[in-house]
């Protein structure tokens, strides 16, 4: 078998950790499997250089930052190659470059426009095993792109698809995916399977045990994607179709955005075509809008209201400032986004009701809402976010 492993940043967090990763590598490969690596920065490293940034500017120029963040899992993968080596196995480690990873221009959040798989195919063949530094792609004129935080999963299953690997093991420090995050609810159940819809949906809505857009690409080219812990052999999560679950819960997650900011523009001018402008501006300057609401106008004027992510708050202010978008703008970076996830919910009532009650009985007010067939999103006050969590799951009885 093909199989592409990736460890994540716990996983690799120093020394003693890639020795252990190494071992188990090496455990693959006496099974007779082909292996590709891919590794995360050291735990704590990427946040470390954007500080390091940060302290020269607050909107650091992004293709600097994408030299400078790469440069995370370029040590790591270059470590555990050499730790491989040490105990005997050949291995080659391998940037984003040299793997053939190609992506658009977007600085800090690039999507991977195709793999050039030769180098590592070539490796293979040699019978090495191939680590690939996670994260990060070049363009075609050569500039070293990021793929957005969490991106050493798409990595892994962008290079899974490709190559054609048999099975996609995303290595972390949790036993798989759990029905909400263990570390703020100890009672989460671990999932056996999970569908790839679900899993996009919790993913994109917080759960950070896996990228969202690794999820997508998983659905899109088929990849077999397991979750499981670096920290032991227990069995991980499968990720799947939909199909392939017999029994699907009315509710299988619930999932905490704390990485969001409300922008708030009071006296927008109510006419067509306000709203388009507004977005668009947005749009163009890499911003990524999450939930929008309008109130109802009068006096000729509205107010309008969004999420952002926290980490483009500041661009969004330039945007709006630029666009002169309404005389009153307020920022608030004090919300947290709750969701309740679940396929089920396409043929059930009252799900959304018994959210809105759950939060009425634990005196939280719930600032926004949006919903879709299979979610229900809720903003809340920060200081409620992980209340609110522990309060859903028993409501929805995930502990059971
Ligand atoms: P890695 O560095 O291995 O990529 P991450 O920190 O990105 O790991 O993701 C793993 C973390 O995701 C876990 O430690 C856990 O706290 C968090 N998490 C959030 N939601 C979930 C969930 N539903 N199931 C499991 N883990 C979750
Ligand atoms: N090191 C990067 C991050 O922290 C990518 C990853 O870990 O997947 O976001
Ligand atoms: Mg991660």
């Amino acid at each position: 078998m093909l199989i592409v492993q990736k460890y994540g940043g716990t996983s690799v967090g120093n020394t003693e950790r890639i020795d252990a990763v190494a071992q188990r590598v090496i455990e693959s490969k006496k099974a007779g499997h082909d292996l590709v690596v891919v590794v995360s920065a050291m735990s704590g490293e990427t946040n470390k250089l954007l500080e390091y940034a940060s302290y020269f500017s607050a909107m650091p120029n992004q293709r600097e930052v994408d030299m400078l963040l790469s440069s995370g899992e370029r040590v790591t993968s270059a470590l555990l190659a050499i730790a491989l080596e040490s105990k005997g196995y050949p291995a080659v480690s391998m940037s984003g470059r040299k793997a053939g990873i190609v992506t658009d221009k977007i600085h800090t959040k690039a999507r991977i426009e195709h793999i050039d798989t030769t180098q590592m195919k070539k490796e293979l063949t040699a019978g090495k095993i191939v680590v690939v530094a996670g994260f990060q792609g070049i363009t075609c004129e050569g500039d070293v792109t990021t793929l957005g935080r969490g991106g050493s999963d798409l990595s892994a299953v962008a290079v899974a698809g490709a190559l054609k690997a048999d099975l996609c093991e995303i290595y972390t420090d949790v036993d798989g995916v759990y029905t909400t995050d263990p570390r703020i609810e100890p009672k989460a159940k671990k999932l056996e399977k999970i569908s790839y819809d679900e899993m996009l949906e919790l993913a994109s809505l917080g759960a950070k045990v896996l990228q969202s857009r690794s999820v997508e690409m998983a659905k899109k080219l088929n990849v077999n994607l397991v979750t499981r812990s670096s920290f032991n052999n227990n069995e991980g999560t499968l990720i799947t179709k939909e199909d392939n679950i017999m029994e699907q819960p009315l509710v299988s997650g619930i999932a905490l955005d704390k990485n969001q900011a409300r922008v708030t523009l009071r006296g927008v001018s109510d006419k067509p075509g306000i709203a388009a402008e507004i977005f668009k501006k947005l749009a163009s300057s890499g911003v990524n809008v999450d939930m929008i609401i309008q109130n109802v106008g009068h006096d000729g004027t509205t107010n309008l209201g969004f999420t952002v992510p926290q980490n483009e708050l500041e661009m969004t202010k330039k945007a709006m400032n630029e666009l002169k978008a309404s005389s009153v703008m307020e920022y608030d970076s004090e919300i947290v986004k709750v969701s309740v996830v679940g396929v089920g919910m396409k043929s059930h009532s009252g799900v959304a009701c018994k959210a809105f009650e759950t939060m009425a009985n634990e005196g939280i007010n719930i600032e926004m809402i949006s919903t879709s067939e299979i979610k229900i999103s809720m903003v809340v006050h920060a200081k409620y976010g992980e209340l609110a969590v522990r309060a859903l799951h028993s409501a929805y009885q995930l502990d059971k």
